[in-house]
């Protein structure tokens, strides 16, 4: 193999066939395989054939484990990193390794593949020319409600990550934050078996997911369209709506009704008067 190289390699979200030809090639050359959860990995190598030896790097030790790698990789060696599923890096483990690699100097090669957020996007039929990945949403309703607040103006499209623990409280709280007739696209499970694509305003889909249990199961993207160009019809209407609303509500439920039916951003509603006014 040339120079001594750290490679970062994709590896699939759910169907093996989906690891490529090279991706299989690396894995096979390399001296070690650094890989998140090694049970995991050793696997999907023992699926192929492959025997390199694996490397616990994961959430807790990368910064340890980090100087090890790079001591190899400047000592002639070349290694891989993998995570549990997809593109390493993008919510998982990698950052640390590859940040000191290559202020090492050494050589970093990406083996690209399979990633959630671009195979979701690649299906939405959502807007794909600008968008943000948000990763996954705080834990905390708190924080959670706090980061889509800022976020409810964004005109680019939004992805999110999300488990089947918390799609009910994210979607609920999404509806709030944004409206529940944003435009919105679920994927779950990609490239499995029970493989969904579900598209519709946010409030639909949230009563989809509520509905039937099915659809809380798996993993998920969530693909929600920006605040589009209409956004400043959409914020006169939200402001109306709430005027009318403010007169029989308390401020806050009054913009949080508003916001639910017109799609406009709670956050630009609270204070806001009757554009008659
Ligand atoms: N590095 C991975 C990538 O490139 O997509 C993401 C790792 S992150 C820890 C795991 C999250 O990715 C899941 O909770 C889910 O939100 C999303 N995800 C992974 N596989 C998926 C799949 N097959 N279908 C839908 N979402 C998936």
């Amino acid at each position: 193999m040339a120079a001594p190289t750290l490679h970062v390699v994709a590896t699939p979200i759910g169907n093996l066939g989906d690891l490529s030809p090279r991706a299989q090639q690396v894995l096979r050359e390399v001296d070690a395989v650094c890989a998140e959860d090694t049970r995991r990995s050793g696997q999907l190598l023992a699926h192929f054939g492959i025997s390199t030896p694996l490397l616990a790097l994961h959430e807790h030790n990368e910064q340890q484990v980090a100087q090890g790698v790079v001591a190899r990789l400047l000592d002639g060696q070349s290694l891989a990193l993998v995570s549990d599923a997809g593109t390493p890096l993008v919510s998982d483990p990698g950052f640390r390794l590859v940040r000191a690699a290559r202020a090492a100097g050494v050589r970093v090669s990406p083996v690209p593949g399979p990633s959630a957020l671009i195979a979701a996007l690649s299906v939405a039929g959502l807007p794909s020319d600008r968008f943000a990945f948000e990763g996954f949403l705080p834990a905390r309703a708190a924080a959670r409600r706090e980061r889509l607040a800022a976020l409810a103006g964004e005109s680019r499209t939004l992805v999110f990550y999300e488990s089947a623990h918390r799609i009910d409280a994210s979607l609920a709280d999404l509806c709030t934050a944004f409206g529940g007739s944003r435009p919105a696209v679920l994927a779950r499970e990609l490239t499995k078996l029970f493989e969904t694509v579900l598209d519709g305003p946010l409030a639909d889909l949230h009563a989809r997911v509520v509905a039937d249990a099915d659809q809380r199961k798996g993993e998920f993207v969530l693909v929600v369209q920006g605040m589009g160009e209409d956004a400043d019809a959409t914020l006169a209407e939200g402001r109306r709506v709430h005027a009318i609303l403010a007169g029989h509500l308390p401020p806050s439920a009054a913009a949080r009704l508003a916001a639910e039916i017109t799609g406009a951003p709670r956050k630009a509603l609270y204070g806001a008067t009757d554009p008659g006014q």
